[in-house]
């Protein structure tokens, strides 16, 4: 009997020939590996994450060597790729896993699970890649193409509609060559099935796929309902000699938690206190630096008053007191120090080469 082949043999069949098969991360596969690259794939394309895997991947090589180094360091490999709750967990899972886990990492999902950053969808990718376990995915990219398969409605952020597509992952799933299959998945979404434009005529699985026979792919997945973000201001100091800036480390958790950043105030008043406070406020500031920059629920209106204080010798020991607090830092602008950088850090050091040049 004549059979059609199944929507995972499709799959697989078009990813034999199509697919990407020598990332960086897919050579030598090692749950650690795949559980980099999955990480750093989480909020980031593709040909971003290589050059960022490839540093990190030649700097801390393996879980232990992760584990034991310095936060700083952590955070400065992932300075430019954003979403550091990501670093700062992986380096949590690593220094667990050194201590719980002998340095291996762990085999059976729920232990995996129990691991800081590591939620459903991701331990079964890192399981299915390296160790051939069979376990269902459900990334971004995985929820697009069934969502647009299926014509599953709705956002995938509400729990409804993550369920369905959970059981429409796990019905699909194939019991052999689940890693191909997972892997396959994964690069259709983002190649074929992409978010704008996808290239249906060349899809393995367009013959029965609801949302490509009613033209209607731009409708799935569902959009999130609008909502509007808050806004809120902050200001930053930024005091500059001999080449330095001074920063300080922001605290553990919150936004930025564990980056530098220059000292932050909550209105121009609270700054203009802190320089009558240190016996500053004579001095003449720079052009501010002006900027919003957009976290996932708020955007934050940045306001930086830069000061030269080489331009004003005699006040320079004063600013020097500063320094002594703890977790503060004259950062040197031409030599770094190899410390992570909040995105607005970055933003601001890149101005400030163009108005004190
Ligand atoms: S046919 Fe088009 S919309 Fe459907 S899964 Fe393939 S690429 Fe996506």
């Amino acid at each position: 009997m004549n059979t059609s082949p199944t929507f995972a043999e499709r799959i697989v069949a078009w990813y034999d020939v199509h697919g990407r098969k020598t990332l960086p991360w897919q050579l030598n596969k090692t749950p650690y590996s795949v559980w980099v690259s999955e990480i750093m794939l989480q909020q980031t394309q593709v040909a971003t994450v290589i050059g960022y895997y490839q540093k990190f991947m030649a700097r801390f090589p393996d879980i232990l060597t992760l584990a034991n180094a310095p936060q700083d360091e952590v955070l400065h490999f992932w300075t430019g790729l954003g979403y550091y709750a990501r670093a700062r967990n992986l380096q949590k899972a690593a220094q667990i896993i050194r201590d719980n886990h002998q340095g291996r990492f762990p085999e059976d999902i729920e232990q995996v699970l129990a691991l800081p950053g590591i939620g459903l969808s991701t331990a079964g990718a890192i399981l299915s890649l390296s160790l051939q376990q069979h376990h269902p995915i459900l990334d971004g990219n995985v929820k697009r193409v069934l969502a647009r398969h299926g014509a599953i409605e709705g956002w995938p952020g509400q729990k409804v509609v993550e369920n369905r597509l959970w059981e429409m992952t796990k019905l699909k799933t194939p019991k052999s060559e689940v890693a191909k299959y997972n892997q396959a998945m994964m690069d259709l979404g983002a190649s074929l099935c992409s978010r704008s434009k996808p290239q249906c005529e060349l899809c393995p699985v367009s013959d029965d796929c609801q949302a490509f026979s009613t033209q209607t792919q731009a409708n799935f997945p569902g959009k999130k309902p609008k909502k509007i973000i808050p806004e809120k201001a902050a200001w930053m100091l930024v005091l500059v000699q001999d080449g330095k800036v001074l920063m300080n480390k922001r605290p553990p958790v919150g936004i930025w938690g564990g980056l530098w950043c220059f000292p932050q105030f909550d209105s121009q008043q609270a700054l203009e206190q802190k320089l009558i406070d240190e016996g500053l406020a004579h001095l003449t500031p720079l052009p501010l630096i002006c900027f919003r920059h957009t976290f996932s629920h708020f955007h934050l209106d940045i306001s930086a008053m830069v000061i030269n204080l080489d331009a004003h010798h005699s006040q320079a020991s004063q600013a020097s007191e500063i320094q002594e607090q703890s977790n503060t830092l004259w950062y040197n602008i031409s030599h770094p120090d190899k410390v992570g950088l909040a995105a607005a850090t970055e933003r601001i050091l890149a101005q400030l080469n163009l108005i004190t040049h």
